[in-house]
């Protein structure tokens, strides 16, 4: 027996068919790809934050509670004492265990049209039955066209990003509610861009019997950390207790959690300057005629003339600026560029470089 052929016999043909995650590499550009925290934190925080590392018991298997680092992020986040915390290794990973056969056996996983990819991913590997839901002119919610295939479909899982990614913006509070109040199915609002805008819909998990939470320390610092929570009701989160597996979050994890929020004024100053960054951007880019869609997330996304996405795109990667090309993600996205918010001297070169590809 060769190993191809046991490969052959062993690995599912959909498996073999694709291909594995990629980024581009990133190294000397200037990158504007992936919504990270542009700043590193000054040189004695980073000093400090070794020498807890370096003490930090590797030999010992990690808390499986991660009780240490409860207590801050409620404080942190605002997350009310009558819901309770899961933590995943990135929300990609709670994504990973709400999508696994073991939740709403049988039935199907809903999300927005254009949204994030992995929720169509994941569920195509767990061989999940997928259904995208439209959205409107504006990225809105298409309240007909959700109520039909609601009632049609009875899926088990809806994840609702809010601000929606790659559109950038959120979605009505109305249209959400109504939606909700209608369905059978388990509503998860990814809140994984919180840190950006003023709105929050942790009551909703109190106040709806079908809804949860989830977030992420990725975008504000901690992307290589790797850290996610879904947040939620104790009756909930309970079952999902006992899918996760237990030593999810290291040892190095939990320690590094733990000193970047006893030093939570680094991270919020850094999510404010984003912030303010993001107003600049915006100008900036308007500017030089673009058409720049409104944004509640650390990222922006312009259109360009027709046609011009990915010779732009290619344009700026020449120039050693990596940024998010959205042709081919969604044919209302295939003449947009995804812009994260960098540092202020990063705008300026992204700006720039913009002017002379455009010929502005
Ligand atoms: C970036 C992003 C996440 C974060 O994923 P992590 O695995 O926590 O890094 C989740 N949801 C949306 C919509 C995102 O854009």
């Amino acid at each position: 027996m060769t190993r191809e052929k046991l490969i052959r016999q062993l690995i599912p043909q959909s498996v073999r068919d694709t291909s594995a995650y990629r980024v581009p590499e990133a190294s000397g550009f200037i990158k504007l790809d992936a919504m990270e925290n542009p700043y590193e934190w000054p040189r004695i925080l980073k000093a400090e934050l070794a020498e807890r590392l370096a003490n930090a018991s590797l030999n010992r298997y990690p808390d499986p509670q991660a009780t240490a680092i409860r207590p801050q992020l409620r404080q942190y986040m605002n997350i009310p004492d009558d819901l309770e915390i899961l933590f995943g290794n990135g929300s990609d990973e709670i994504i990973a265990l709400l999508t696994s056969n073991y939740i709403a056996t049988g039935r199907s996983v809903c999300a927005p049209d254009p949204s994030f990819v992995m929720f169509r991913v994941i569920a195509n590997q767990y061989h999940v039955p997928f259904i995208a839901l439209p959205l409107n002119a504006s990225f809105d919610i298409d309240i007909e066209a959700w109520e039909s295939m609601l009632a049609e479909n009875n899926p088990g899982l809806i994840f609702v990003p809010q601000p929606n990614n790659p559109t950038g913006n959120l979605f009505s509070k109305l249209r959400l509610e109504k939606i909700i109040r209608q369905s059978q199915a388990l509503f998860v609002i990814d809140e994984a861009y919180t840190a950006f805008n003023d709105v929050d819909f942790l009551e909703w998990a109190k106040q709806f019997p079908n809804v949860v939470i989830m977030r992420t320390l990725s975008k504000i610092g901690l992307a290589g950390g790797r850290l996610g929570l879904l947040i939620g009701a104790p009756e909930w989160i309970r079952e999902f207790e006992k899918i996760r597996l237990p030593y999810n979050i290291n040892v190095l994890t939990q320690e590094a959690v733990r000193f970047y929020l006893e030093h939570a004024e680094v991270l919020k100053k850094q999510s404010s300057d984003i912030r303010n960054e993001r107003t600049r951007m915006v100008s900036l880019l308007c500017t030089l005629g673009l058409s720049v869609w409104p944004s509640e997330a650390n990222f922006v996304v312009v259109e360009l003339e027709e046609g011009r996405a990915r010779s732009i795109f290619n344009g700026l990667k020449g120039k050693g600026i990596l940024v998010k090309c959205l042709d081919g993600s969604h044919p209302r996205l295939a003449n947009a560029l995804r812009l994260t918010v960098g540092q202020p001297h990063e705008t300026d070169a992204l700006v720039g470089a913009l002017r002379d590809l455009i010929g502005r």
